[in-house]
């Protein structure tokens, strides 16, 4: 039997000390945070719930293996509901496109009939292409350690690697496709859902609104924080323990191999495997800062971060959906704004709105709890790689900012307002330690980004990484993977 040492209690982490338990390992988690959860956690005040961090659950099935393969199914574990209609979006010309769940037929009619039957027929086509994209990339790529660009090697076959279209853009790949600017703002969209820019990221992510169209998009009931909660639960019925409270400083190593941790209050515990849901960077470059070994740079643009809103709204907003995204009439405006020279809060953003129809998550059946988030540069205080977010009234004026944009597009919440709280990228960086509030750790910008994702397996022996920050990248359901392909490699006790 090892014993495992993991630092952080993220999705990542708990993912991958349950299925450690499972393989015989003796299992310790050691969380900074008062909580487990990490970016994931569903906070509440005053009878109202909000998820902080993941609001759209997707392909569920990653979890499902999770919960089967440690004990009981995901579905005896939370309350699993599929959302219906998926999302509504609003555009900047007035148009609104009311989308499905888990149905690609009923998608591209609904676009169909929102944009021309036109838009529907490209709307068919690159559903299909994204559909091969996924099959070809899933178990290589997806589902298997990282490679470089060897990964590409079990896609030889040239038809396949044209498929992918390896140095194609999301947005290029968008532009060829429709001819309706709608779907081309509508792809960009997914682009950040991997923190990225449509303009560098690789057109492989159309696999993104596949994958919601295909399996569907979740919700839990309660809030997605009862993940968290779930997998806390299984982790300790597998005899993991978990130390909150707990900041590991150091990672120890003997040579070239790990032997423990350092923790805050200076208490070394010994330890054969380490693994690290730690940002990776903060891996190499803190916790190993004494390690003369030669250790990987974390190259590529750190992901976009997210300025948050949450309200506790009196009375109910009609026609609002549970996932609500408002377009700008300049999206490219928004990427400059984040990933160029200068980095600026985005003057019109896209806004979006999570409103549960959750019974549990507002104090009253007239009552909502909003969750609005936008993109935004990271956080850095000297205003240099980033924006100053603690500068004072910064954020209380951008928060007012988004609500008045809301107004000027038709839907005005500000006289229903009983508390309005605000969470800056500082403010995420500083309870979950994630640099400068990023979301999924690097983003996907360029051809390169997703090869030099840091790997699972350090070049340090024993030491292992998982997370939004390493391979495979970050979302629940990427997260998930990571966690499988970690415990894999380490394998069985
Ligand atoms: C606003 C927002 C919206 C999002 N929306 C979605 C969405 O809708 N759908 C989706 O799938 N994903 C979404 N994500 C992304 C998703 O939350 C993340 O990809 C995922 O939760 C990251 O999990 P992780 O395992 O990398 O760990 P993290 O959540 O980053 O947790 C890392 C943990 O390690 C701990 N830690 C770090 N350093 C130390 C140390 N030295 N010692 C001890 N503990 C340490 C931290 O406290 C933290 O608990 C969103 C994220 C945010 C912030």
């Amino acid at each position: 039997m090892s014993r495992v040492i993991v630092i952080g209690a993220g999705v990542g982490g708990l993912a991958a000390a349950a299925r450690l338990s499972v393989k015989g390992h003796s299992v310790t988690i050691v969380e900074q945070a008062d909580r487990v959860g990490g970016k994931l956690h569903t906070y509440r005040r005053a009878g109202f719930a909000f998820d902080t961090g993941p609001s759209l659950f997707t392909l569920p099935a990653v979890y499902r293996d999770l919960f089967l393969k440690t004990g009981k199914s995901l579905e005896e574990s939370v309350d699993l509901q599929s959302v219906e209609p998926a999302f509504h979006y609003h555009f900047s010309d007035g148009s609104e496109l009311l989308l499905p769940g888990a149905d690609p037929a009923q998608c591209a009619n609904a676009i169909a009939m929102c944009m021309g039957a036109q838009a529907g027929d490209q709307w068919r086509e690159f559903m299909e292409r994204a559909g091969e994209m996924w099959r070809i990339t899933r178990q290589p790529f997806l589902q298997s350690p990282l490679n470089g660009f060897a990964s590409l090697l079990p896609l030889a076959n040239p038809k396949d690697i044209a498929t992918i279209a390896p140095f194609t853009t999301l947005r290029k790949l968008a532009t060829k496709t429709f001819t309706d600017p709608r779907l081309v703002t509508l792809v960009d969209r997914y682009a950040t859902y991997t923190g990225s820019d449509p303009r560098k990221a690789p057109a492989v992510l159309a696999t993104v609104p596949y994958i919601e169209q295909l399996f569907g998009v979740w919700h839990i009931g309660g809030g997605l924080g009862a993940l968290a909660d779930a997998l806390e639960k299984r982790c300790a019925e597998r005899g993991v323990d978990i130390q909150l409270n707990t900041s590991v400083n150091e990672i120890l190593t003997d040579g070239n191999r790990v032997t423990g941790i350092r923790t805050d209050r200076g208490e070394v515990i010994p330890a054969d495997i380490v693994v690290s849901n730690s940002d990776a960077r903060l891996t190499y470059n803190k916790l190993l800062a004494h390690s003369t070994t030669k250790k990987p740079k974390v190259p590529g643009d750190p992901s976009l971060a997210g300025f948050v809103v949450l309200l506790g709204l009196r009375g109910r907003t009609p026609r609002i959906a549970h996932h609500n995204v408002w377009f700008p009439k300049n999206y490219n405006a928004e990427f400059d704004a984040i990933f160029g020279r200068n980095p600026e809060p985005v003057a019109d953003p896209a806004i979006y709105v999570c409103s549960p129809d959750d019974p549990l998550m507002r104090p009253n059946a007239n009552s909502e709890a909003w969750f609005i988030l936008v993109n935004a540069p990271r956080h850095d205080s000297s205003g240099r790689d980033g924006v100053n977010w603690d500068a004072p009234g910064l954020a209380e004026s951008y928060g007012q900012q988004i609500l008045d944009l809301l107004a000027a597009r038709g839907t005005d919440i500000r006289d229903r307002i009983e508390f309005m709280e605000i969470r800056t990228p500082a403010d995420l960086e500083r309870e979950t330690r994630a640099p400068g509030g990023s979301i999924y750790g690097t983003s996907s910008n360029g051809v390169n980004a997703a090869f030099n994702r840091p790997a699972n397996r350090s070049p340090i022996e024993g030491l292992f990484l998982v997370g939004g920050s390493s391979h495979p990248g970050g979302g629940l359901p990427l997260v998930g993977m990571g966690a499988e392909i970690t415990a894999d490699l380490i394998g069985r006790a």
